[in-house]
């Protein structure tokens, strides 16, 4: 029987309660215990896939295909695991669910209300990974603010299973201290407010990990503990680290693993091993050179728009014993007459994913750049097309080569639909989402960096390559060096007499993690480094 861990947070957004359920998790599975993590988002979209990264950071895919939360990225990153559906669910799923079984009638004629049929449907969804019998502990993120009125279903489901479960379900409670910079203090009554709302719910915190920009001292944690009804030792600071990946070691160095599991009843003895992982901090706090890639984007003024690239880029860092420095290029600020400018000193350059015509001709304009200058190129889906689509304005003279996408009436559509999409009206979970086989080229450049014939990455778009120019660009110097032998689905381009260009369908940055850094990325990485 699995055991549950539910983590709410409050006072504020943006505390970091996945990065400390993933942080928990990771070391929980140093214990070699199985360790799986769900987020439970109060959003009434049925996914995240129709918002837009101003909303909400990066849409991150499954390899069964669904869009969820970026926080899935981070489980994964952390504990080397594939998530899935199940892993993510909205109050929009809970609904819909709800809503068609009471279309069929299956409510036996009675009132459909959210309490019981609406948290039933959230308690059914919170149990369902533990009783696979796959997982020895559960962790559940509650998306949201205790005191919200959208996450109120979810803390009720979270009281009743605390009732049912008993000794198997704690709850940990992220909040923040803050510190009066006028009274020189660290407050705690925005806590202690807090866990009154969440006791006003009829749930009681078994650990408060307190985010802090300051040491807590002895005297705060005592305060935290006498009026919030926990004990002394499970008050765990989560001061302010140098990196996400420093927060399993500040959470080991306080014992919260223990702690947690003793509150469970689980015996645990020394410590969680997570050498790999204090490996991997120590050499990405001594890199012994540094790389400057440019990334061009349209949203790269946000912080979370492109995560899981963010973040691939970090581990291959690691790996090439180098500290990668990302400098942000906006793609709408790109033109002809400053991309010598902008992109000088770059050692490499990414063109971003994306959707719709804005800032396109800047990303073009950067790949034509990269190919004339023998700088490395990588290009990720939206990426890709572009540089399918440079190369056939500028090298084949297709004179308005476009993607249907930003351009329906192009001459040359090099880009186009994907047969499958032409009928596809609606907006949600209609692209081609999830994991795909790829075969990959013997002597291409893609096959050596793989170093294997048969891939598999997540996509999610609805364009591709246009297999009508196919034999034109292959005959010219690009080359397809990954296909869908199912389908015949362009995957992979590269150019042959370059040091490194290469662009992919797919999103290989959802399948990055610290422990398997992606080699497109070490490959990528370890060019530049060669420039
Ligand atoms: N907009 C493009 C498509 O739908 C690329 C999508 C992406 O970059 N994820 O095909």
């Amino acid at each position: 029987m699995s055991k549950y861990i539910f983590v709410t947070g409050g006072v504020t957004s943006s505390l970091g309660k996945g990065i400390f359920a993933a942080s928990l998790a990771k070391l929980l599975q140093g214990r070699g215990l199985k360790v799986t993590i769900q987020k439970f988002d109060p959003y009434i979209n049925v996914d995240p896939g129709t918002l837009n990264p101003y909303e909400h950071g990066e849409c991150y895919v499954t390899v069964d295909g669904a869009e969820t939360d970026l926080d899935l990225g981070h489980y994964e990153r952390f504990l080397n695991l594939k998530t899935t559906q199940a892993n993510n669910v909205t109050t929009g799923r809970v609904y819909q669910t709800v809503i068609n079984k009471e279309r069929k009638g299956e409510y036996l004629g009675k009132t459909v209300q959210v309490i019981p049929h609406i948290t039933n449907e959230i308690k059914r969804r919170m149990l369902l990974l533990g009783e696979s019998g796959d997982y020895d502990i559960v962790i559940t993120e509650l998306g949201g603010t205790v005191g919200d009125i959208e996450s109120l279903p979810y803390v009720e489901t979270v009281r009743q299973l605390k009732w049912e479960l008993g000794n198997d379900a704690i709850v940990c409670h992220l909040t923040l201290i803050p510190y009066l910079k006028a009274a020189g203090e660290l407050k705690t009554k925005p806590t202690q407010h807090s866990v009154k709302e969440l006791l006003k719910n009829g749930v009681q915190p078994d650990v408060l990990i307190c985010r802090t920009e300051h040491t807590l001292g002895k005297e705060i944690k005592q305060k935290l503990a006498r009026f919030c009804n926990v004990s002394n030792e499970a008050i765990i600071e989560a001061i302010d680290a140098p990196s996400i990946y420093h927060v399993p070691v500040l959470m080991e160095e306080q014992n919260a693993d223990k702690i947690i599991l003793d509150k469970l009843g689980i015996k645990s003895s020394g410590k969680s091993d997570i050498s790999i992982w204090k490996n991997f901090i120590n050499k990405l706090n001594n890199p012994s050179k540094e790389v400057k890639i440019g990334f061009i984007g349209k949203y790269v003024e946000l912080q979370d728009a492109y995560i899981s690239i963010i973040e691939a880029f970090k581990h291959a860092g690691v790996e090439n014993n180098c500290k990668v420095e990302i400098v942000k290029l906006h793609s709408e600020k790109l033109n002809d007459d400053n991309i010598a400018a902008q992109l000088k000193g770059l050692k490499g350059i990414l063109v971003a994913p994306g959707f719709g015509d804005r800032g396109i001709e800047g990303k073009i304009n950067a790949i034509k750049y990269a190919r004339e200058n023998n700088i490395p190129f990588f290009g990720i889906c939206l990426g890709m097309q572009c540089a399918v689509i440079e190369y056939a304005r500028n090298v084949l003279n297709l004179e308005g080569a476009h993607s249907l996408e930003m351009n329906a009436d192009t001459k040359h559509p090099v880009i186009n639909l994907m047969e499958d999409q032409k009928d596809v009206t609606s907006k949600g979970g209609t692209m081609r989402l999830g994991a795909y086989e790829c075969s990959l080229k013997e002597n291409t450049l893609a096959y050596n960096i793989y170093n294997k014939e048969i891939i598999a990455e997540r996509h999610r778009h609805r364009y591709e390559f246009n297999n009508k120019y196919k034999q034109k660009f292959e005959n010219n110097g690009m080359i397809a060096s990954g296909l869908n032998l199912k389908n015949d689905l362009v995957e992979i381009i590269e150019i042959k007499d370059h040091p490194y260009f290469i662009g992919v369908q797919f999103h290989p940055e959802y399948s990055s993690t610290v422990a398997q850094p992606h080699p497109l990325f070490i490959s990528f990485i370890a060019a530049a480094l060669k420039v």
